[in-house]
Order: C-alpha cells, then sequence, then structure tokens
C-alpha cells in the first residue's frame, strides 16, 4: 500500500488505496483532522465500496 511522506496512506478521489478492493478515510489519510471530514471520507468510501461489489468501475 502506497503511503505518503507522513505515513498517512494515498488514496483516490473515492478513497480507493494502490491495492484493489481496499479503501481508507479520515484520519489516517487526513492525518490529525475533524471527525466531519473523517464522516464525509467514510461516505464517499461506502459508496465506492458499494460500487466495487456490484462490479462497477
Ligand atoms: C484530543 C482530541 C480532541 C479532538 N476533538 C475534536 C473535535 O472537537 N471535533 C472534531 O471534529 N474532531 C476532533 N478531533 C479529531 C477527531 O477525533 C478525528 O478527526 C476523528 O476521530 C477521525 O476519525 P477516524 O475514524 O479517521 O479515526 P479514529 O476515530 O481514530 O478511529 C480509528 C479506529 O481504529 C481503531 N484501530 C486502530 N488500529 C487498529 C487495528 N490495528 N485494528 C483494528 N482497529 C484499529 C482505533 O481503536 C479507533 O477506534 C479530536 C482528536 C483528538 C485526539
Amino acid at each position: 500500500m502506497e503511503f505518503n511522506k507522513w505515513g498517512n496512506i494515498v488514496v483516490d478521489d473515492r478513497c480507493k488505496t494502490s491495492l484493489d478492493g481496499v479503501y481508507a478515510g479520515g484520519d489516517i489519510v487526513l492525518g490529525a483532522a475533524t471527525v466531519i471530514l473523517a464522516m464525509g471520507q467514510g461516505r464517499i468510501a461506502g459508496a465506492a465500496i458499494n460500487d466495487h461489489l456490484a462490479g462497477k468501475k
């Protein structure tokens, strides 16, 4: 899995990591941030995971 120089997981705009089928969000991606941002990424990742499991791009 790809990490940046601060040790955070690198994700794309749908919270997908460099590993197929693995998603991440929140502080481990953003660094120390806020609950609002973490929850937002949770929603994005959830939708992306749903698409992945449904065989959509
Ligand atoms: C003291 C303090 C005060 C804060 N106050 C505010 C505030 O007022 N408002 C605000 O918006 N934000 C605040 N924040 C920031 C906010 O808490 C975080 O941005 C938010 O909790 C990030 O959510 P998360 O789900 O990404 O990570 P976390 O909430 O840290 O959740 C990660 C979870 O993963 C678990 N975990 C870790 N390693 C493993 C493992 N190997 N296996 C299984 N589980 C594991 C942890 O136990 C934890 O439950 C504060 C943070 C701190 C430290």
